[in-house]
């Protein structure tokens, strides 16, 4: 008797590398929550064979899977459908399985989500400096846009990224200001001054090493909302800093489970567990530590 889609739960993560992730013990926390039969595997697959594996995973009977770096983009090619918001963020980082591939983006949502539970802030007629033009730089664009935002500057040490953004969220976001500048300490300075919330959506944080990302001075001239997607450090410099300067902040724990859970409802239609979610993350996180 072979496995059926119905009776046991196959989800699973891709991507390259993951021994970072956490979605594992999150998604089978939610599992054993909702008393569902199921698991969670994550397949760290090297990019040649990528095409390969999501054709073969089609003939096995998993309900879902999620897509992590470097395979966002590069999914959407392969999918049978793709959600109205993973077409304009350009990016899918979860499928549901059925006969077909259905590709959605739950990163936006769990970014939304995180921005109003942990930070309390609404981008609603709020300017925002974002930092990194990479993979999950799109996602918080469409957030912020998506929830009003009036000013969304960009930021990446590559230029010619940042203006990629520019390019592809102007023409279905018309209302909202975009604008470019090069990454560092000078150039954040001209537009420091009118904004709300600054996020960190590259890697910088996730050494010890790493420098601050802005001049540490600008957390005492403003009260800025602060959000870095990083959650491993749970405290970057960066929130270390403006914290200690009054400034409100939010690591990237929410968007992570949020966006989990978001998967979760698409693969079983039940609402997820989000609570217990929490709890497994956070323990996973601390035995990572
Ligand atoms: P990515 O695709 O590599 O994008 C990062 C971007 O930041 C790249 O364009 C990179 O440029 C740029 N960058 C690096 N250093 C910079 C600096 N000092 N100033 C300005 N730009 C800089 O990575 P990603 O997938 O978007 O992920 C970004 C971060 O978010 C990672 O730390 C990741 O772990 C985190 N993340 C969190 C969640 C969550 O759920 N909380 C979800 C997704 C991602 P180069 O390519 O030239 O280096």
């Amino acid at each position: 008797m072979g496995i059926s889609r119905k009776s046991f739960h196959l989800f699973s993560l891709i991507g390259y590398p993951l021994s970072h992730s956490l979605s594992s013990p999150m998604h089978m926390a939610a599992l054993k929550k909702m008393k569902m039969h199921g698991l969670y595997m994550t397949f760290e697959i090297e990019p040649k064979r990528f095409a390969t594996v999501i054709k073969g995973l089609h003939l096995l009977p998993f309900n879902g899977f999620n897509v992590t770096v470097p395979y966002k983009e590069k999914i959407i090619p392969i999918l049978h459908t793709v959600s109205h918001e993973a077409r304009i963020i350009g990016a899918v980082n979860t499928v549901k399985q059925g006969k077909m591939l259905h590709g959605y983006n739950t990163d936006a949502y769990g970014f939304a989500c995180s921005l109003n539970e942990d930070l309390r802030f609404s981008p609603r007629g709020k300017s925002i400096l974002l930092i990194g033009a990479g993979g999950a730089a799109r996602a918080c664009i469409y957030a912020l846009a998506k929830g009003g935002a009036k000013k969304i500057v960009i930021a990446d040490c590559i230029r010619r990224k940042a203006e990629k953004l520019k390019k592809h969220f102007s023409p279905f976001f018309k209302k909202v200001q975009f604008t470019i500048v090069k990454a560092g300490e000078q150039e954040y300075e001209s537009v420091l001054p009118e904004v709300d919330l600054l996020v960190n959506a590259t890697p910088i944080g996730l050494k010890k090493t790493d420098p601050l990302l802005v001049p540490s001075h600008i957390f005492q001239r403003k009260k800025l909302y602060v959000y870095d997607l990083i959650y491993n450090p749970a405290h970057t410099k960066l929130l270390t800093v403006a914290r200690r300067n009054g400034c409100r902040t939010s690591n990237g724990l929410g968007m992570l489970l949020h966006q989990g859970a978001k998967a979760f409802e698409i693969w079983t239609g039940k609402r997820a567990p989000v609570a217990e979610m929490r709890r497994a993350l956070q323990k996973a996180l601390k035995s990572k530590l």
